[in-house]
């Protein structure tokens, strides 16, 4: 069977060229005489596979020096655990901007050695806005503020018509959840204290997440914490304080070559903007028979979440996009309904195909 255009939220698509390249690498390592996966992480070898990536990743992101990355196990769930861990004074608010339903992840991460002040949230509004940086009630002196660039349910997402895509929050750092939107764009890293993004869904493989953190932040003393969650000590380890998940890193170090010889992050934002404008144009344009409900100025260019009118019509529709080569559009179980999600490995000739797709199937019936 072909393999089909692969529009899952993450684990995600990832390029072609790259599965084929971990396809020869699986089974031996130039002439190493084994697999990637069966050598030492502190071997040459997988050294220079960490090394490659992370300077291939500096490159991709425009990563100033002042910036330490860390290539860490776990999800971003994990991160949002360990920010308020490593940042946070015992007793110091944080606050958070939340969203949608990864913000809301985040709260439940923390612990209550840290005080929680919702800054702003756009629940009430289900979701569907993000609420003017002039009503955020943000606390002078807070360890930082949280947000999260792209949620990746409710499809909302910071973009230059709601304002500044990185709001100011004075001499309060800036962190943001990048998980599901980090490459798209050429971001300005300086104006963040923390950027971290789990891999499944722009980056590579799950099981491995970028951390990108301000080096003079790792200063603050935070929480009594065991050494393995301490960022301070994995940046003096590179990383690997244990055994790091040697084959994620390396697939992930891929992709990062695989972005930076498709043009960077400039080309995947003129790409995003492309088939961004061809999904909302073919929902926006079936007079209601499909519908997205996001405020348009946040509507996100990764991931698309829409719902067909008549929706006991869900199953034909996704029975239908298999049949057509067209997978992983089922929407999230909190929203219901289908979502595409169209990271940099989807191609803009996979969304004309959802949207021929899309358009044919609201004619037989519509
Ligand atoms: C997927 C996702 C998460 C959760 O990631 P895990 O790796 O499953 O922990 C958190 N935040 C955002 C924005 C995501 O897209």
């Amino acid at each position: 069977m072909a393999r089909a255009y692969n529009f899952a939220p993450g684990p995600a698509a990832l390029p072609e060229s790259v599965l084929k390249q971990a396809q020869a690498d699986m089974l031996e390592w130039g002439d190493a005489g084994a697999s990637i996966v069966e050598m030492s992480h502190r071997g040459p070898e997988f050294m220079e596979v960490a090394a490659r990536a992370e300077a291939d990743l500096r490159t991709l992101l425009a990563i100033p020096d002042d910036y330490a990355v860390l290539f860490l196990p776990g999800g971003a769930t994990t991160a949002q655990a360990l920010l308020p861990l490593n940042f946070a004074d015992a007793g110091a608010t944080v606050d958070y901007v939340v969203t949608g339903h990864w913000g809301k992840t985040a709260l439940k991460q923390l612990t209550p050695s840290v005080q929680l002040n919702v800054a702003a949230s756009g629940e009430a509004d289900g979701w569907r806005t993000i609420p003017a940086r002039d009503s955020w009630r943000l606390t002078p002196g807070a360890a930082y503020v949280h947000i999260t660039a792209n949620e990746t349910i409710h499809g909302v997402e910071f973009r230059p018509a709601w304002g500044e895509p990185a709001p100011d929050t004075g001499n309060v750092p800036l962190f943001a959840d990048f998980s599901s939107s980090i490459a798209s764009e050429p971001i300005d890293i300086s104006r963040y204290g923390v950027i971290y993004a789990g891999a499944q869904k722009n980056l590579g493989p799950v099981g491995i997440s970028v951390v990108i953190i301000r080096r003079d932040l790792l200063e603050r003393a935070g929480q009594p914490r065991a050494n393995i969650f301490d960022y301070r000590a994995q940046l003096a380890n590179d990383s690997m304080l244990n055994t790091p998940p040697t084959w994620n890193w390396y697939l992930a170090g891929l992709v990062f070559r695989w972005m930076l010889d498709a043009g960077g992050t400039a080309a995947f934002d003129r790409l995003s903007d492309q088939k961004a404008a061809l999904l909302y144009g073919a929902i926006d344009g079936s007079g209601g028979f499909y519908r997205n409900d996001v405020d348009v100025a946040v509507r996100s260019r990764m991931n698309v979440p829409f719902f067909l009118a008549d929706e006991a019509r869900n199953d034909a529709f996704l029975a239908g996009a298999r049949e057509a080569g067209l997978i992983g559009l089922k929407g999230h179980r909190v929203l219901g309904g289908m979502r595409a999600s169209i990271y940099n490995a989807m191609p803009v000739d996979g969304v004309r195909a959802l949207v021929d797709y899309m358009q044919d199937f609201q004619k037989r019936n519509g």
